[in-house]
C-alpha cells in the first residue's frame, strides 16, 4: 500500500463506485448534495480516457434508480484533452448524454488548460445545458471568464485555485486572492446561474454570508461547495443555517495527485503524514 493512503482515505470516498455511492447516500441522508469526481488527470492514452469515460457511465447506470440529483465533476485531461481535442469532445458528449439532468461540471486544471477547457465548455453548453464550469480566483483572467460564463448562463463554481501558477498570470498573496474571490463571488451571487461558492476559508465564508444577507440573495439561488473530509463542522453549520451545501466527493484508484494537492494545502496534513510514517517505520503503533 502507498504510504499516503491512510491520509488519502480522509479525502476520498474509497476506490470504486460502490464505496462512492455509499458515501453519497450518507451525505444525502444528512441533507447534503454531492458532486462526484472519478479521480484521474493528465491521461496520455486513448484507452485510459475511454476507461475513465466508461467508469462515469457505469456510475450513472448504478445511480439511475436513485431519485435525488448527483452532480458529476470531470477533468478534461482525464477525457483526453491532451491527446486530441475532437477525441476529448466525443468522450464528453457520451458522458453528457448519459448524465441526463445531472449537472456535469468541468474542473479547472493548471493554466495550460484554462483556455481549451473554457472553449470546450462554451462549445458544448448550447447543446448540453447541464454543463457547468469551475474557475479559479487566483488567475488574473478569471474576471473576464466569469463575465463570459454569466453572459452564457453557465453555472460556475468559484474556488481559489490549487495549482502553482506564475506571478505574471496569477495573484500570489492570500490577500489578493481573497479580494478577487469576493469580487467574483459577489458578481456571481447577483448575476450568475446557480453559482457554487467553493471554499473552506472562514473569512471568505463570513464575508459571503454578510453579502447574502445584505443583498437578500435567496438561499435557493446558489450553493456552498466543500471538499469531502474537509471542514465538516463548517459544512454542518451552513446546512443548519438553511443553505444548500454540496460536497465534492472524489473516488477512484488514481488518488495520488489529488491527495498531494490536499496535503500541501495545510501544514497539519504534512505533520499527520510524517507522524504516521515515523510510527510505521519505527514500529511505534499503539495497536500491534
Ligand atoms: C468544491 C471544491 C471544488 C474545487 N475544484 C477545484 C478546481 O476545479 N480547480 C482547482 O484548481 N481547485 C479546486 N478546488 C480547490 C481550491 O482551489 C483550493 O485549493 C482549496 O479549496 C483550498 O482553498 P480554501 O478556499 O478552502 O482556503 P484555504 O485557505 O486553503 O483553507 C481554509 C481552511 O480550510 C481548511 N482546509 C482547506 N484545505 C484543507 C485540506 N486539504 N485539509 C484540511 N483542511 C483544509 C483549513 O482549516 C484551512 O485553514 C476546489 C475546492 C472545492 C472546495
Amino acid at each position: 500500500m502507498h504510504i499516503l493512503y491512510p491520509f488519502a482515505k480522509r479525502f476520498i470516498a474509497g476506490e470504486n463506485p460502490q464505496t462512492a455511492l455509499r458515501s453519497i447516500h450518507k451525505l444525502h441522508d444528512a441533507g447534503f448534495l454531492s458532486s462526484v469526481d472519478i479521480l484521474g488527470e493528465d491521461v496520455d492514452s486513448r484507452e485510459q480516457a475511454i476507461a475513465a469515460r466508461e467508469l462515469y457511465v457505469e456510475l450513472l447506470k448504478i445511480f439511475a434508480p436513485v431519485n435525488f440529483p448527483m452532480d458529476l465533476s470531470v477533468k478534461l485531461t482525464q477525457m483526453g484533452l491532451d491527446i486530441d481535442k475532437d477525441f476529448c469532445r466525443d468522450n464528453l458528449e457520451t458522458l453528457l448524454t448519459a448524465a441526463g439532468n445531472n449537472t456535469v461540471r468541468f474542473d479547472m486544471e493548471g493554466s495550460a488548460h484554462t483556455q481549451p477547457t473554457l472553449e470546450m465548455c462554451l462549445e458544448l453548453h448550447p447543446k448540453h445545458k447541464i454543463v457547468g464550469q469551475a474557475v479559479q480566483a487566483y488567475l488574473f483572467r478569471t474576471q473576464a471568464d466569469v463575465d463570459q460564463l454569466i453572459e452564457n448562463q453557465i453555472s460556475v463554481r468559484l474556488c481559489k485555485g490549487a495549482y502553482k501558477e506564475n506571478p505574471s498570470i496569477a495573484y500570489q498573496s492570500m490577500d489578493d486572492i481573497r479580494k478577487n474571490f469576493l469580487r467574483l463571488g459577489f458578481k456571481l451571487l447577483k448575476e450568475g446561474n446557480m453559482p457554487a461558492i467553493a471554499t473552506h476559508d472562514e473569512y471568505l465564508l463570513s464575508e459571503i454570508l454578510s453579502f447574502v444577507s445584505r443583498e437578500n440573495i435567496p438561499p435557493e439561488s446558489f450553493y456552498f461547495e466543500m471538499l469531502y473530509g474537509v471542514a465538516r463542522d463548517l459544512q454542518n453549520t451552513l446546512l443548519t443555517k438553511g443553505f444548500q451545501v454540496r460536497v465534492y466527493t472524489p473516488f477512484g484508484k488514481a488518488w495520488l495527485p489529488y491527495t498531494i494537492r490536499r496535503l500541501l494545502e495545510k501544514k497539519e496534513n504534512i505533520i499527520f503524514v510524517m507522524t504516521h510514517l515515523f510510527r510505521e517505520t519505527f514500529g511505534l503503533r499503539k495497536i500491534k
